[in-house]
């Protein structure tokens, strides 16, 4: 059986979600009466429908999951994680702006877990090139700029691109 890792970590902007939570959308976000999650000027807002299937996965494999996220809209972000029940998923949310190093350094103190032992999720080569330079595994995710709300999430191009291991 291949090697788990002990600690994976994702990115939540382009990653979890198919926007910008500090520009695209308007804070602060509700749920709807019918279910849906919406923000102040009642835009639906979605995951990427594969997350929650994913964040499950690694549950059940027994690999704790974290956020690392650089957004400026913290508010914002954690109301959707909320909202979207997936706070229960996450053993640590760093998100806060800067250098993801300062992210990841604060969760290896926190987790223990040693940098290459973590496996990293992120949508921007800037952070990719950033992490893996602490010897952190890596997937970048390359999300269709053309992709939005009204097509079909499952004719969409994600191609995941896995590093050196
Ligand atoms: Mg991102």
């Amino acid at each position: 059986m291949a090697r788990l890792p002990e600690l994976a970590v994702f990115d939540l902007d382009y990653t979890l979600w198919p926007f910008w939570v500090d520009t695209h959308v308007d804070p602060p976000f509700h749920k709807s009466s019918d279910g849906t999650v919406r923000d102040s000027r009642g835009q639906t807002i979605r995951l990427y429908p594969e997350v929650p299937e994913v964040l499950e996965r690694f549950g059940s494999l027994g690999v704790p999951v974290a956020i690392a996220s650089r957004t400026g809209e913290i508010k914002g972000a954690k109301q959707l994680l909320e909202l979207f029940d997936l706070v229960r998923y996450f053993v640590h949310e760093e998100i806060y702006p800067g250098s993801k190093v300062t992210h990841f350094e604060r969760l290896q103190q926190k987790t223990g877990v040693p940098f290459c032992q973590m496996i990293f999720f992120d949508d921007e080569t800037r952070n990719i090139v950033d992490v893996s330079k602490l010897g952190t595994e890596w997937c970048y995710l390359h999300s269709c700029p053309e992709w939005n709300e009204s097509s079909n999430p499952n004719s969409r191009i994600r191609v995941i691109c896995k590093g050196p291991s």
